[in-house]
């Protein structure tokens, strides 16, 4: 059972529509146990001020039986990695997911966009790399699922990535061949939703079929463990 979702949005990130206890209602629904909250960065057209994550501890750390952590989903800015969190916030998140995202920096060919990543990885804040999936960006796998070994960094499998409506590309097929090479590497994965609402919460269907046609062990699964999880988390939870 899947009882954690650490990719979700709030109506802060400005493109998406629920309210955190509504996405905290959401959570319950879907069963999910531990929820982390990530909305965008501040270079997302839209997205929030800083302010909003440098004051997120008034957010209860436990709501009825739902523990709750506190994250940003960070932009890479450029093909060397950089993102767009500035010290006094990282200090205070749990966990950093680091995404490349249209808006913010236009796709570079395969090197670049594999250097971007890989630099991101190397950075000790970066818990999870999200949706790498995105065909708009094309990569090198083998290099990136062998520096996610090496760095101790997340992959994620993007249920919203995976819906045929969803507008990044080739997210099928990418998705799995992160998943068959991290089989292969013994490299740990995380599902996320990617929730833009609360209906969306613990949603991990299609990143639940994708992972039983390739055969994925449960054991590379961090969602279903929450002590697989601690360790890559940037605070002691
Ligand atoms: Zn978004
Ligand atoms: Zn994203």
């Amino acid at each position: 059972m899947n009882i954690i979702d650490l990719h979700t949005h709030t109506i802060s990130s400005g493109h998406a529509y629920s309210t955190f206890e509504e996405n905290v209602r959401g959570a319950k629904r879907s069963q999910i146990k531990y929820l982390g909250t990530s909305d965008h960065a501040v270079s997302m057209p839209g997205g929030p001020h800083e302010f909003h994550f440098v004051n997120m501890s008034v957010l209860p750390k436990v709501i009825e039986d739902i523990n709750i952590l506190i994250g940003i989903e960070a932009n890479i800015m450029d093909y060397n990695g950089t993102i767009d969190v500035a010290d006094d916030i990282k200090e205070r998140m749990d966990y950093i997911i680091a995404s490349l995202h249209p808006p913010v920096i236009t796709p570079g060919n395969i090197e670049e966009n594999t250097r971007s990543i890989i630099e991101a990885m190397k950075n000790p804040d970066v818990t999870i790399i999200g949706h790498p999936d995105d065909g708009r960006y094309p990569v090198d796998y083998n290099q990136i699922v062998q520096a996610a070994k090496k760095t101790n960094t997340l992959l994620e499998i993007n249920n919203a990535s995976l819906n045929p409506s969803g507008y990044r590309e080739g997210t099928v097929e990418n998705s799995r061949t992160i998943l068959n090479l991290c089989k292969e590497h013994g490299v740990s994965v995380i599902f996320g939703s990617d929730a833009h609402v609360s209906y969306s919460i613990g949603d991990f269907t299609r990143c639940v079929a994708l992972a039983n046609e390739v055969e994925f062990p449960e054991s590379l699964i961090v969602n279903n463990d929450f002590n697989k999880l601690k360790k890559y988390l940037n605070s002691n939870i």
